[in-house]
């Protein structure tokens, strides 16, 4: 049996001095398991045909869990077949996707913003006018009455901008059309928006909710001072207190708020002032189910973030900096629920998933993202570029090459990924950063932090384990 047979290239093998133990996990199968630290010590050091030092019991063990394979199985011809499903599923998706700019205005100048275009020229722009509104309609119209791809079921709208508010009216009116045309055709709904918050008085909560819009992404990028000196209005005056003022108006039901920062080293610093801050303002952590993070690392070297690369991330540097804000963000949350006798939350690991391999909105034929103009892009990251635009949605007829433009990228044909041991389960899945710019691609955090990763999940279960006997 064993010539047959052959170790995985998808093994790691993770050394657990503190529980005398060897973890091997595979990313091909995606299992886990542990073995006697001595024994696992030798198997790291096999190369593949080595098997034959093995007890069997042992091996029949490792192959149960697919770290053990037969020698006629190519694991990555395996893989190509995923990604090759995966983007099936993705461009056949259900879901009808708009990623709608209604203006490329902002009534701020933060000077890192890619949106917008600030050329002279430009400045006195945009706004989708009723005619793109029109076009809009039809396109949903058409494509759940006549489906080009498949058959709709789910309609999902992202207000984006500039400063979506900034045009309430069309936010209202386009709205009203896609509930009343989901209530007429039996197809789900949902909303969000992406806005700098400044507009978001009493009145505009209330616009939202009868937009049905409930996931709001607000942008705070650090504690006052640091977050003032880049996100400011016109007049060079700050938006911080502006901001803070409207948030706490959030009504206490059916929302949900993302605080996204945008984040360089120099905020880092100033995350724990940040979060003094919104406690003080009773808005984070009392309000923890309602308002969450997402820590948003500037990466030096993806659109335009590419000057000072000693204040931006590489790409290990960005994925430990989402560790560190996550361990931060858990401790002063526990020490504030510790002073009012709450529960405490741990910093949970969750397990990997099998990679998806592409971005799902650049691959759905139901997904378009629409610039202040009308005009169609496929990635929602381009529709401040008019050199990105691929066609009018007067045009479309959803035959235009350039909406395949991005589904250039295989991932599994990318040097670095071919031979990688975490391909099968990576999760960093952008194919514009790939397809722009192969430096741009931000690896997997279990690209680096595999091993601390794993003894941290295997802990979690063995302290469950542990209480569940007592
Ligand atoms: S930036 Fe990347 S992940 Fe986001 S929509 Fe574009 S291709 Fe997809
Ligand atoms: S971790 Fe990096 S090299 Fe590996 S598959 Fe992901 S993107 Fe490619």
């Amino acid at each position: 049996m064993l010539p047959n047979l052959k170790l995985s290239y998808y093994n790691h093998f993770i050394p657990h001095k503190d529980r005398g133990v060897y973890l091997i996990y595979n990313s091909f199968s995606n299992a886990m398991m542990e073995i006697d630290y001595e024994v696992g010590h030798v198997i790291s050091k096999l190369n593949s045909m080595e098997i034959h030092h093995l007890d069997l019991d042992i091996v029949e063990l490792m192959r149960e869990n697919g770290m053990i394979i037969s020698k006629d199985i190519d694991e990555f011809v395996e893989i190509k077949k995923r990604a090759s499903n995966s983007r099936k599923v993705f461009t056949d998706s259900s879901t009808l996707f708009l990623c709608i700019s209604p203006t490329n205005s902002c009534n701020m100048q933060c000077p890192y913003c890619f949106q917008g275009d600030k050329s002279a020229k430009n400045r006195d722009t945009k706004y989708l006018d009723e005619n793109n509104i029109n076009s809009l309609k039809k396109l949903v119209l058409n494509t759940v009455e006549n489906p080009h791809g498949s058959k709709i079921d789910r309609i999902q709208i992202e207000w984006f901008g500039g400063e979506p508010l900034l045009r309430k009216n069309v936010i209202r009116e386009f709205s009203e059309f896609v509930i009343d045309i989901c209530a007429k055709y039996n197809l789900e709904f949902s909303a969000s928006i992406v806005t700098n918050a400044s507009l978001l008085d009493a009145q505009t909560w209330e616009l939202l909710d009868k937009c049905r819009i409930y996931r709001i992404q607000v942008t705070i990028d650090g504690q006052k001072d640091m977050h003032n000196q880049v996100r400011f209005y016109a007049n060079g005056k700050g938006s911080y207190e502006h901001i803070m003022n409207n948030v706490l108006l959030m009504p206490e039901e059916k929302f949900y708020l993302t605080i996204r920062i945008n984040g360089d080293k120099t905020v880092f610093e100033s995350i724990s002032l940040l979060f003094s801050d919104l406690e003080n303002r009773g808005i984070w952590p009392m309000r923890d189910k309602q308002i969450g993070f997402h820590w948003a690392p500037k990466f030096y070297n993806f659109l335009g973030f590419n000057q000072e690369k000693d204040i931006y991330y590489t790409s290990f540097e960005y994925q430990k900096s989402k560790h560190d804000f996550e361990k931060l963000r858990l401790s002063y949350f526990n020490t504030w629920a510790e002073k009012e006798n709450r529960k405490n939350k741990n910093l949970r690991y969750a397990y990997p998933s099998f990679s998806d391999f592409y971005c799902t909105t650049v691959e759905s034929a139901n997904s378009f993202s629409i610039d202040d103009g009308g005009f169609i892009h496929k990635c929602y990251n381009t529709v401040n570029s008019k050199d990105k635009r691929i066609e009018h949605l007067d045009d479309f007829n959803g035959t235009n090459p350039g909406l395949d433009h991005y589904k250039k990228l295989d991932k599994t044909e990318q040097a670095d990924c071919r031979t990688c041991k975490v391909l099968p389960i990576c999760d960093e899945t952008c194919n514009m950063r790939f397809t722009s710019n192969a430096e741009s691609k931000i690896c997997t955090v279990w690209k680096y932090f595999m091993d601390e990763r794993m003894i941290a999940i295997y802990e979690q279960n063995y302290q469950e384990s542990q209480r569940a006997a007592q």
